[in-house]
């Protein structure tokens, strides 16, 4: 069978298989590597239902990385979905408020980030041996929160990598800026920056497409990758769990093989959702994709329109991780709906950069229809946190909520009473302060430690083993730059 290449949203020339574009993160020319076609489903919905995650896992990721061997793939999917997951479903899912939360936080570091990110470090170390690559690979990445964490969780003292995560400064939670400070292994760096993580996102693109700067670190014995969600490494695992969501309702009766379901997820960058229509792209029946912003919604306005204007105030909320602007996934939509021309997505990509806006065609802007765009208010978060707990004694957390707001809305809207998934992307641990707020204000003057146990108490779950971690964890990281000082501390911490 012919190999599935990868080719750059933005230029004709660079085709690579799967384990080159997993090693390199981005294209040469600023582009996202993206499948040359979307893959069918390998087998009936009938047969994958019967499958254990980890071999969902084996089938699916198969039909995406298909340079990989499947004795290599199993190896990472085995090394990935063990004992780090505190349940054997991997991705459980709550019903509650009418609808199916996929809970993807049971990994280490609670956030839907360890779905890929404990994945990614083995494919990207069995990609540098398939292809012979002697010099040590580098991750760069820029984090709103939980990438970071996830990220370096998974390549801590893996032979031959290291990493250096950017985070803003102010724009995490305490648990979030916490778990980075204190990451252990010899091989990680954690900068914090002075700017918001669209800040700290274009310095690391800036890096990544800098010539001179690869050729300095080639020099030096190194190169660059990334563990954002631009490298194919990180969305291909998140196909996954959309489609064995779909075949747990069916196992459990809720749907029949072929009754379309809607998909809401919670969106900064837009690689979460990317991956759900991705699965759609394969087969899933889906009806509706359903794109959940915060205030900062410039997803909304540009489902709404077709026109994507980032030249706007940049806001702080509760859900630190979808506050970005520029959402570098939607890149590769773009390129889709632009019947994969290359030439045409460069062109919006250099108007965002240089006007920070741009237009889509009519014709683009008619092949949307997959997907429905909202947003969700603090006020609005709140109140879904609130009346989920109060209801079905159920405690989502912050981006959840806003994906459970925005769903209460287009239910109301369109009377669509399709079965619904709501990815869960975070444990509400996370996030504890804001959770409690909405709950009951007074629980605000308790210190972090008493609202652990007073939202163990009210969610009647225990915390997490990577909350109890913390209790005793000590701060290894504690450098703060500016965006214009990246370069430097990247510089400084390979000793170029
Ligand atoms: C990263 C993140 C999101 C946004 O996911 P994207 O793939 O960037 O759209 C939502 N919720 C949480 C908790 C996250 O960590």
């Amino acid at each position: 069978m012919a190999l599935l290449y990868y080719s750059s949203t933005r230029g004709e020339g660079e085709r690579v298989t799967a384990s080159k574009a997993v090693l390199k993160g981005l294209a040469d020319d600023g582009g996202l590597f993206v499948p040359e076609s979307i893959p069918a489903l390998p087998d009936s919905l009938e047969n994958l239902a019967k499958l254990s995650y980890r071999d969902l896992a084996m089938k699916i990721m198969g039909c995406f990385l298909d340079d990989y061997t499947e004795e290599e793939l199993k190896y990472c999917i085995e090394g990935a979905y063990d004992e780090k997951f505190d349940t054997p479903v991997i991705a459980p899912l709550h019903k509650a408020d009418g609808a199916y939360f996929l809970e993807l936080f049971h990994g280490k570091t609670i956030a839907f980030k360890d779905m890929a990110l404990s994945v990614l470090p083995y494919l990207m170390t069995t990609a540098a041996k398939k292809n012979d690559l002697k010099e040590k690979i580098i991750i760069l990445t820029a984090t709103s929160g939980d990438t970071g964490k996830a990220a370096m969780a998974g390549f801590a003292d893996v032979p031959g990598t290291g990493i250096i995560v950017f985070y803003p400064k102010d724009g995490v939670s305490p648990v979030q800026e916490k778990q980075m400070v204190t990451q252990t292994g010899d091989n990680t760096c954690v900068i914090a920056i002075r700017g918001n993580f669209d800040d700290a996102q274009r310095a690391v693109k800036k890096m990544f497409s800098d010539k001179a700067l690869a050729e300095e670190l080639f020099a030096h014995g190194y190169v660059f990758s990334s563990a954002n969600s631009i490298n194919i490494g990180r969305l291909v695992p998140q196909v996954v769990y959309y489609i064995y969501a779909y075949l747990q309702l069916m196992n459990e009766g809720t749907v029949k093989a072929g009754d379309k379901i809607n998909i809401v997820v919670p969106t900064g960058n837009f690689g979460n959702i990317l991956a759900a229509y991705y699965a759609k792209k394969m087969g899933l029946p889906v009806n509706k994709l359903i794109c959940a912003s915060n205030v900062n919604k410039v997803l909304t306005d540009f489902f709404r329109t077709g026109v994507y204007d980032r030249r706007r105030e940049f806001m702080l909320t509760s859900s630190p991780s979808m506050d970005i602007l520029v959402s570098s996934n939607l890149e590769r939509l773009i390129y889709e709906i632009a019947g994969s021309d290359a030439a045409a997505t460069k062109g919006f990509m250099d108007e965002l950069s240089t006007k920070g806006i741009y237009t889509l065609t009519q014709k683009m802007k008619d092949s949307l229809s997959d997907f429905h765009a909202d947003f969700a208010t603090e006020e609005e978060t709140a109140a879904a946190i609130k009346k989920i707990y109060e209801n079905d004694r159920y405690v989502i957390d912050t981006h959840t909520a806003v994906g459970a707001a925005v769903l209460s809305k287009y239910r109301a809207e369109s009377g669509d009473d399709t079965v619904t998934v709501v990815a869960s992307t975070a444990s509400p641990f996370k996030f504890a302060r804001s959770v409690l707020h909405a709950i009951d204000p007074s629980f605000d003057g308790h210190t972090d430690e008493e609202q652990f146990a007073d939202l163990e108490q009210v969610a009647g779950i225990e915390r997490p083993a990577a909350i109890k971690e913390l209790e005793t964890a000590v701060v290894r990281h504690t450098t703060v730059t500016d965006e214009a000082g990246m370069e430097d501390a990247v510089k400084a911490r390979l000793g170029l």
